[in-house]
């Protein structure tokens, strides 16, 4: 049998619904929801709602629970700061166990009062007169002062135009919304993608299934994971001594630091090493040239995400394995077939084909100022100032917005840089009475100017491929250019002169005026 399921999250009493506006509402529940509310609680904000369309808390790790579902970041370095967990079980933590530590933090925080789960945002429009946002939900409509959305990118999946994808009378669905009730014993499984998400569930399902066919596009690059258990003694030493799980946290992140400042944000003499390391790890596990020449990637390693395995390649050799490199030409009732005509018959067929960035961001639609349209105010290009607040969208606030994700080390650290950046200008609001905040168009102008500055001749953009980082225009919208330190250094206090601050007794004129 595959993994099983993340167990359902204990119940949790719905929070009583809000008559009146409240001080904050957070949408998702995810990392970046939860470590909004808890530090916003923390900063003396009680009034404060989180709204979540599942029927649990985890966002992308209540979703996915596709078998060998795990995390690339060591666990140490993946969980939040002030929320630390010495027992981790392996360096890089399974799914079931992110998801429990997520999970958990509604206890430990004692989230639940704030919690309002199953509970979906259908939009959001700024109400200029009365300084606060309308939301509607499909359990009814809400009021907040200041609304952040940690909705997240990755959550709508992107279905593959093949034509006759829905004629498939077999078992068909995405890694995002892996059907557990689907027995793959000596079944014929096909998964189509290799990135992140297939090369786990392939290892994870391979021995189990009759034969797998992996419908390969674009081979990744793969480098070693060495992922490995941490001990109870290990448990029990960053459970006595905090300070050498803070020492072993600091190192991962120093390390992967390492590679982002020394320039693998470009091509350069160290992509030529990377890749380098990554054929020696393809020679060391696939004995079969013609194989090897297949797994090759034709462009350069970090154009896309890396990824890391040690048992994507030896599943691939697997006498029940079949790599199969040929352009899909349709889905048919029973299989697939091929740009040659070659069939494969086929009784599940998993889409491992990754998200939709775009349609994930302008999922709800949001109206700002005057009527502005997020998607609209969008039209040109994604982007958004520090990554976190729009021109025309007063008091809204995004986690993990547009350039904030990463490739090279834990987005955790982004979450938390933009948590703190918001709370400050909560409390700028607070310390000089504001009924609004909003950057300056200028200021959000500059900010994009020095991020496609940045972005100039990078890898992303010369490495020879295409990724779902990039817009239609091939642009990259989705990674930060940089280092985390020097995100931590533009986010560390923010410059008031880069916003627009309404003092509250402007809304007051503004309310009587109208
Ligand atoms: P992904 O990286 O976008 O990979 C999608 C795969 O599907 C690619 O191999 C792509 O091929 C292929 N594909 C898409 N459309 C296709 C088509 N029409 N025909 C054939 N192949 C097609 O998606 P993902 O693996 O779900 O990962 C998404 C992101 O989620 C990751 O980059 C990462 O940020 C996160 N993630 C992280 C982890 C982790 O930490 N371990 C695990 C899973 C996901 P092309 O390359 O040719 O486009």
């Amino acid at each position: 049998m595959t993994d099983a399921p993340a167990p359902p999250t204990a119940p949790v009493p719905p929070a009583p619904w809000p008559d009146k506006p409240l001080d904050l509402l957070v949408i998702g529940a995810g990392f970046s929801g939860l470590a909004m509310a808890i530090r916003a609680r923390q900063s003396g904000i009680d009034d404060l709602l989180v709204v979540e369309k599942a029927d649990g808390v985890g966002g992308t790790w209540h979703e996915n629970t596709y078998p060998g579902a795990a995390c690339d970041i060591p666990a140490h370095l993946y969980a939040l700061s002030f929320a630390p967990k010495p027992d981790w079980s392996r360096t890089y933590a399974g799914q079931p166990e992110i998801a429990a530590y997520l999970r958990d933090l509604v206890d430990r925080f004692d989230l639940g009062r704030h919690l309002s789960l199953s509970t979906a945002v259908t939009g959001a429009v700024w109400d200029g007169a009365r300084a606060l946002w309308r939301v509607e939900t499909d359990r009814g409509p809400l009021e907040a002062r200041v609304l952040v959305s940690g909705m997240g990118a990755l959550h709508h999946p992107a279905l593959p135009a093949i034509p006759g994808l829905h004629t498939f009378l077999g078992s068909l669905f995405h890694t995002s919304g892996w059907d557990h009730g689907v027995d793959l014993r000596a079944r014929r499984v096909g998964i189509i993608g290799t990135g992140a998400s297939a090369i786990q569930v392939v290892p994870a399902i391979a021995p189990e299934v009759g034969h797998l066919t992996l419908f390969q596009r674009t081979p990744p690059w793969v480098m070693p994971r060495n992922d490995r258990p941490i001990g109870p003694r290990m448990q029990a030493l960053f459970r006595r001594l905090p300070a050498a799980r803070r020492a072993l946290r600091e190192v991962q992140f120093r390390v992967r630091e390492a590679r982002a400042a020394l320039g693998f944000i470009r091509v350069s003499r160290l992509t030529r090493l990377a890749e380098a390391a990554s054929r020696h790890h393809l020679r060391r596990q696939v004995a079969d040239p013609a194989l090897r020449a297949r797994l090759t990637p034709p462009y350069r390693l970090g154009c896309k995400r890396v990824l890391i395995s040690d048992d994507f390649y030896p599943a691939l050799a697997r006498p029940n394995v079949t790599l199969e490199t040929d352009p899909i030409r349709t889905v048919t009732p029973d299989g697939v077939t091929m740009a040659d005509g070659r069939h494969h018959p086929l009784d599940v067929l998993v889409l491992a084909t990754g998200f939709d960035v775009t349609a994930s961001l302008a999922r709800v639609p949001v109206v700002g100022r005057d009527g502005l349209i997020l998607a609209r105010a969008w039209g040109e290009r994604v982007a958004a100032h520090r990554g976190v607040a729009l021109a025309g969208f007063p008091n809204f606030f995004m986690l993990l917005g547009p350039n904030t994700g990463l490739g090279h080390n834990s987005v955790v650290l982004m979450i938390e840089a933009q948590v703190e950046y918001v709370l400050a200008c909560l409390a700028e609001m607070r310390a000089r009475d504001l009924s609004a905040i909003e950057p300056t168009p200028e200021a959000q102008a500059r900010d994009l100017a020095d991020l496609e500055a940045r972005l100039a001749g990078s890898i992303w953009q010369q490495g020879g491929c295409a990724s779902w980082y990039q817009d239609a225009a091939g642009r990259n919208v989705a990674l930060w250019p940089g280092t985390v330190l020097a995100y931590q250094r533009a986010m560390r206090v923010p410059d008031w002169s880069e916003f627009v601050l309404t003092p509250a007794r402007g809304r007051t004129r503004a309310a009587q005026e109208s």
